[in-house]
């Protein structure tokens, strides 16, 4: 076991075979917490990622559950509960984009985007809420984006989506601070992950000439920001925004 003043907590990361989500989930294991690695399809992908958080000596579940279905939510709890006996850290991560135009944008397009970045962060917090109440501890961080702050082109959906977070952060954080849970959001600009290989690259171009500091982030750089949000020394940190974005939102 590594040496942490975080003993035995235990963290879900929604989305974390990939991306941002993977490294938000070996960073809390590097910290010494017991960690959920959660996907939607890519099982292969989340078990190396459990492999690699065990070998920080910490105890490490894959759960594959669709983070938009409610029943797969409670299971994905349940599950939590019944091999690691707690929770302490929901990292509300998995999202997705479908990007287009808003004229073109179809009700499908609105309604994906919608649930799995906004509905999952809802479903996934009701009931990881309830254990983190009876402990009287716990911490919830949503990751929104930007785009939530910024709006961008082609992103009606996503930027609605993110900006609904940041409402629903602070609606969340008054509700459960006197139960010992604080909730934040991070809002990452560029990073390198899936999501920004698939940007075309005159997008890309037009995207890194509006970040002060020239160049995108690593998903590292996100995860040390959550890892400080879920330990005890952000204790007296609720309802904020913080952006991890080299200057793009300012
Ligand atoms: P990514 O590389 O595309 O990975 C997305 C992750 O979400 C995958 O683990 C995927 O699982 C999971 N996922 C998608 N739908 C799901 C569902 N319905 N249920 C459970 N898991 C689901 O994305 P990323 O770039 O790391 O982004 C992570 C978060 O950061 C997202 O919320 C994104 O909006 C936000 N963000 C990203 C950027 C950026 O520049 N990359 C900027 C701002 C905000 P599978 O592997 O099984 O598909």
């Amino acid at each position: 076991m590594v040496e942490t003043d975080t003993p035995n907590r235990v963290a879900i990361v929604t989305g974390s075979s990939r991306g941002i989500g993977r490294a938000i989930a070996l960073e809390l294991a590097r910290g010494g917490h017991h960690i959920v690695v959660n996907c939607k399809s890519n099982l292969g992908a989340a078990q190396e990622v459990q492999e690699e958080a065990m070998s920080c000596g910490v105890r490490a579940l894959v759960v594959q559950a669709d983070v938009t279905v409610e029943a797969d939510v409670k299971s994905l709890v349940e599950a939590t509960c019944a091999e690691l006996g707690r929770i302490d850290v929901l990292v509300n991560n998995a999202g997705v984009l479908q990007d287009t135009f808003l004229a073109f944008m179809s009700e499908q397009q609105w309604d994906t985007v919608l649930d799995v970045n906004l509905k999952s962060a809802f479903l996934c917090s009701k009931h990881a809420s309830k254990v983190m109440a009876k402990q009287r501890w716990g911490r919830i961080i949503n990751i929104s984006s930007a785009a939530g702050l910024m709006g961008d082109t082609m992103r009606t959906n996503y930027s609605a989506a993110k900006a609904g977070l940041l409402g629903f952060t602070k609606a969340a954080a008054r509700e459960l601070a006197a139960r010992g849970v604080t909730v934040n959001a991070v809002a990452p600009g560029f990073i390198e992950t899936d999501m920004t290989a698939e940007m075309p690259v005159p997008r890309k171009e037009q995207a890194l000439a509006r970040i002060p500091m020239q160049r995108f982030g690593a998903p590292d750089d996100v995860a040390r920001l959550i890892a400080f949000l879920a330990g005890d020394k952000a204790a007296y940190i609720t309802g904020q925004v913080l952006s991890v974005d080299g200057g793009l939102h300012m």
